[in-house]
Formats: structure tokens, sequence, C-alpha cells
């Protein structure tokens, strides 16, 4: 049998049309639109097209995003002013700081600067360690998508042996602790683990976001499991070597079109919810 696809494009189109009606009812009821200033700094090509699909985003839901372009000379102070003023602008609910920042700049300071209340890609340290201890806090984007899908197509996680192949502080770790709250049992991969081949074996749930193209491979991933690829590279390949696998797994997403989409999504849905708490909608 063909495997389920995890389709976070369609599920992406799906959450859209909510929140369209979220944001026409917040309109209704308080004369204001929601806004998420997006701050990109420097002049990285990827980076300036990530932040203008969360722009086109914004508007396809009803939502403006305020676009704050820095040069790419910025200091980490001119970062942390202009951060200061975004948190205390009343007009604005969400912040996204587009990663990476140039090299000159202590990103995960700025990144702690944005205020709770705003962290709507969920990347601060008060945020992670919330979200961590089951408190309420918004989700590191990606990894929260990720857990949207997984509960959209009802994949089963309790008592499941979940291994994630990275742990970066915007993907990896959070994606282990969501993956442990929901019940899995979690294994951490990094570039540091031995015998990576026989940790994604014992998967019944893999998670690649290790950054390079279909370093996990095919053979390494064991009948049935539930493949997640949040990887995506030149030449429309993600992270785990997904055109080899067949039909001998029973779920994936696809790349393009399955965990990318939803970052995007879990941003916009969590800038909604903060206009609405901010403007005691709820
Ligand atoms: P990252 O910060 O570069 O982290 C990569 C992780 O992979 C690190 O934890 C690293 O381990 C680990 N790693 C590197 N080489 C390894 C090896 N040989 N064996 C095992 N682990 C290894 O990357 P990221 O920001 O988390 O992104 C990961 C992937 O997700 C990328 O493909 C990126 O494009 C994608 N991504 C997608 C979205 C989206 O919206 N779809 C968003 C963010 C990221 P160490 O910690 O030991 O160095």
């Amino acid at each position: 049998m063909p495997p389920l696809i995890l389709d976070g494009k369609k599920l992406s189109s799906l959450v859209e049309q909510d929140l369209s009606m979220r944001v026409a009812g917040l309109k209704a009821r308080t004369g204001r639109t929601p806004i998420l200033a997006t701050i990109l700094v420097g002049d990285d090509p990827a980076s300036a097209t990530y932040v203008k699909m969360k722009g086109n985003a914004c508007r396809r839901i009803g939502m403006e995003s305020l676009s704050v372009p820095m040069p790419s000379t910025t200091t980490t102070e001119e970062l942390l002013a202009r951060i200061d003023a975004l948190n205390a602008d009343p007009l604005v609910q969400g912040i996204l700081l587009q990663h990476p920042v140039p090299h000159q700049i202590d990103e995960r300071l700025c990144f702690d600067a944005i205020s709770i209340e705003k962290d709507v890609d969920g990347v601060t340290c008060l945020g992670f360690g919330r979200m961590s201890m089951g408190e309420a806090a918004y989700g590191s984007a990606t990894p929260q998508g990720i857990m949207t899908i997984l509960q959209h197509y009802g994949i089963e996680l309790e008592g499941k042996h979940a291994v994630v192949v990275g742990r970066s502080p915007i993907l990896g770790k959070p994606m282990a602790l969501m993956l442990l709250a929901a019940n899995a049992t979690v294994t951490v991969c990094h570039s540091r683990t031995r015998d990576l081949a026989g940790h994604v074996g014992r998967a019944d749930i893999i998670v690649g976001a290790v950054g390079k193209p279909e370093f996990i491979k095919a053979e390494w991933i064991k009948d049935g499991a539930v493949v997640v690829d949040a990887g995506y590279h030149p030449g429309g390949v993600g992270d785990i070597e997904l055109s080899a696998l067949g039909e001998r797994i029973s779920a994936v997403t696809p790349v393009p079109g399955g965990v990318g989409p939803m970052t995007i999504a879990t941003l916009m849905t969590q800038t909604v919810m903060a206009a609405e708490k901010q403007w005691g909608a709820v």
C-alpha cells in the first residue's frame, strides 16, 4: 500500500481558511488588523524569500506584515534597539526575527529580547522553557507545525519510539520535547552520535532535521515507519532519501509541500492567537 501522504500544503490551506475567519472576526469586533513585524537583517536571498512568503501569507488571511529590513552591517545593539521598539509598539502583535542573522550579531541575545507576548515564532528561551514544562507558550514554528500535521493525520505518538536527527534550538531540540510531551519515547541524534543508522533503524517515527541533502538513507529506516522530513535543498530534496523509500513506510511528509507550508501556517496561527490575547478577544 502506498504511504499516507502527510500533505502540509493542503493542511496549511485549511488552517488559512480558519485564520481568515478569525481575522475577519477580530476586525469586526475591534476595528483593528493584526500586524506581524518581520525583521530581515542582511541580504541573504533564501532568507529574503522566506520573509516574503511570510508577508504574503499574512495578506492571504487578511493580516498585515510590517517589513523591517536592516543592513548586513547591523550590530547587536542596533538590532536590540529595533526589537525593543517593536515590543513597545501597540500596533504590532507578533515579531519574527528571520534566522540566521549575520555572524557579528548575538542571535540568542536578540531572540531573547522579543517579549514573550509577541514571540509568535517561538524562539525565546523563556518560551522554550515554558513549552518544555507543559506551560502555555507559542511553540517554535517548524516543530509545532510538524506536531499539527501528525495530529491532523491521526498519527499515534504515545509509546512510540521517535528519533529526531538534529538538535538545533529552533528545530531538533523543541521537536524532541514536543514529541516527549505527546508521550513518545524520544532519541535525539546529532553530529557526535555513534551508530546513527542503528538509532534511525529503531524509529517508529523519524524526523530529519539535519540540514544535509538526503543524509538519512532510506535503507536505515524500518518498514512501517512514519517519516518526517524538515529539510529542503536545491533540487527539491530533503534531509532524508525519500525517493528510495517506496511503499515500505506508513506515512511521509513530501518535499516540498510537507513541513515548509505548515511552518508558515503555524507562524500565522500564533500571530492570530497573540492578537486575540492582546486584545482580550478570547
Ligand atoms: P542546523 O542548525 O544546522 O542544525 C543541524 C543539526 O544537525 C545539528 O544539531 C547538528 O548536530 C546535526 N548534524 C549535523 N551533522 C550531523 C551528522 N553527521 N549526524 C547527525 N547529526 C548531524 O539546522 P536547522 O536549522 O535545525 O535545520 C535543519 C533542517 O531543517 C535544514 O534542512 C533546514 O533547511 C530545515 N528547516 C526547515 C524549515 C522549514 O520551515 N521547513 C525551518 C527550519 C529549518 P550538532 O548539534 O552536533 O552540530
